[in-house]
């Protein structure tokens, strides 16, 4: 049996029931065989895809938290420290129902090799709680973040593990969680990233994840001959990352016609009103249907679908397995040629898969998303400095940051001769800084 399916069936065997991490950890080493059996001596002495799989470590614990009513509440918590090779560890925490520990060494894993792809000092994690912070009072959010972090501190510093926002956890859980950090431990660091701009945060964070996701997709656009401008686009979620590519596919003259949230999704043929969003989710935190109730002409639909809109480009911008391969299939039967994934992991293997070989455009999470964490590494160098960046001048790194990924990922795939499939590129440019950073570093 060949190393890589060695591996991957240790992994299914001593991680029993994780389904999405055997499935990223297929996804990753399937499109590594190339390299790995090019050094599979080497890396079997070294144990290397052993050690690459087990998360360095994974803290659980209980948080319990007082409701409005005064009832006791217990969810579980957790991080995952999942690889330090290349820098302290780094990645969201996600407050969500569906959050388990398998769920979170998935999204580790992913961050690994992602935080590798954007060129800076930065390893991987990840971590969360089954909270479910929606339909929560603000002090019953409060009450969670700060039991939630009471734990979490004794694991976490500014040169150890810097974790950020995810699903669930926006600018009001970084500030609740920041603020008892500080009370706890008396310091005044960058221990998180996405905080207000009044206590250490970074101008452009909060746009970065989307951002980083259109400037992935127009270079990748750009190298492929074609152009965003005028093109019809369909994003799916209606949270940070929806919202932030929904605005900058607008700049650079796109139409985007329709998003969703958990219940169902919006379809505006004279494209998305923007500012009409943004009150519903961040102000208001509504669902998706009021924006038919506020847009005329603008039609809502309950339930899954959106990948049945006609569209030139799909950007998944939700959660894991949201785009499977009937969904694939639909997107190119109506004409769609370019996917770039905002969210993790939303497209399916089979989706993938399918993608990849009917010769459409596809950038995976991992290189087009990596925006968001590249302004959190940006956030930890302001804050290390005592300074703070302009806009433009964070908003120029991080542009400069995917322009690169992009070239890494195009680059590797070129090298192991299988150009143009940005999931080996990004997975080999990845892996090869990991990876000579864990053999320069011995055994550990
Ligand atoms: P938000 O919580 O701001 O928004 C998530 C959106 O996705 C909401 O519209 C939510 O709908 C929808 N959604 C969540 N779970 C489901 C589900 N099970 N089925 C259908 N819709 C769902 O999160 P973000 O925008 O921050 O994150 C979105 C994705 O992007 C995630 O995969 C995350 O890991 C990834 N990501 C985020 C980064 C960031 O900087 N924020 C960085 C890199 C990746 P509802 O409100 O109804 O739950």
């Amino acid at each position: 049996m060949s190393y890589v399916d060695e591996i991957y069936e240790r992994v299914v065997n001593q991680n029993p029931g994780e389904n999405e991490f055997h499935q990223a950890v297929k996804e990753v080493l399937d499109s590594l065989r190339l390299v790995i059996d090019a050094n599979e001596e080497k890396y079997r002495k070294m144990a290397l895809l052993e050690r690459l799989v087990e998360p360095e470590r994974i803290i659980s614990f209980r948080v319990p938290w007082v409701d409005d009513k005064g009832q006791v509440q217990v969810n579980k918590g957790y991080r995952v420290q999942f690889n330090s090779a290349i820098g302290p560890y780094k990645g969201g925490l996600r407050l969500h129902p569906s959050v388990n520990q398998g769920i979170l060494k998935f999204l580790g894993f992913e961050q690994v090799f992602k935080n590798s792809l954007t060129g800076l000092p930065i390893g991987g994690g990840k971590g969360g709680s089954n909270f479910d912070p929606k339909g929560k009072s603000d002090r019953e959010v409060m009450a969670f973040c700060q039991s939630f972090m009471t734990e979490l501190h004794k694991y976490i510093g500014a040169d150890e593990d810097v974790p950020a926002g995810d699903i669930g956890v926006g600018g009001r859980e970084i500030g609740f969680m920041y603020g008892q950090y500080k009370r706890l431990t008396g310091l005044y660091e960058g221990v998180l990233t996405g905080k207000g701009l009044t206590y250490g945060g970074s101008l452009a964070r909060t746009q970065a994840t989307g951002y980083g996701l259109i400037y992935i997709l127009d270079e990748m656009l750009k190298h492929n001959g074609k152009e965003l401008a005028g093109k019809t686009v369909v994003i799916s979620g209606s949270g940070n990352v929806a919202i932030y590519a929904t605005e900058k596919a607008q700049q650079l003259g796109a139409k985007v016609v329709a998003l969703s949230d958990s219940n169902g999704y919006v379809y505006d043929k004279d494209g998305i009103r923007l500012d009409i969003v943004k009150d519903i989710k961040e102000v208001r935190r509504g669902r998706i249907k009021e924006y038919a109730d506020a847009v005329p002409g603008a039609v809502y639909t309950e339930g899954k679908g959106i990948w049945s809109i006609p569209c030139d480009i799909a950007l998944p911008c939700a959660t894991q397995n949201e785009l499977n391969l009937e969904d694939a299939k639909a997107l190119k039967a109506n004409g769609c040629f370019a996917v770039a994934e905002g969210a993790n992991m939303p497209s399916t293997r089979e989706a993938t898969d399918f993608f990849l070989e009917s010769g459409m455009l596809f950038m995976p999470g991992k290189a087009a998303n990596a925006g968001g964490v590249a302004t959190s590494a940006l956030e930890m160098s302001q804050n290390s400095q005592r300074l703070s960046w302009t806009f433009e001048e964070v908003d120029a790194k991080l542009k400069d940051i995917m322009v690169n990924i992009y070239a890494k990922a195009a680059d590797a795939a070129k090298r192991y001769g299988v150009a143009g499939n940005y999931v080996a590129g990004a997975n080999i440019a990845g892996f090869e800084k990991v990876v000579d950073a864990m053999m320069a570093q011995g055994i550990v």
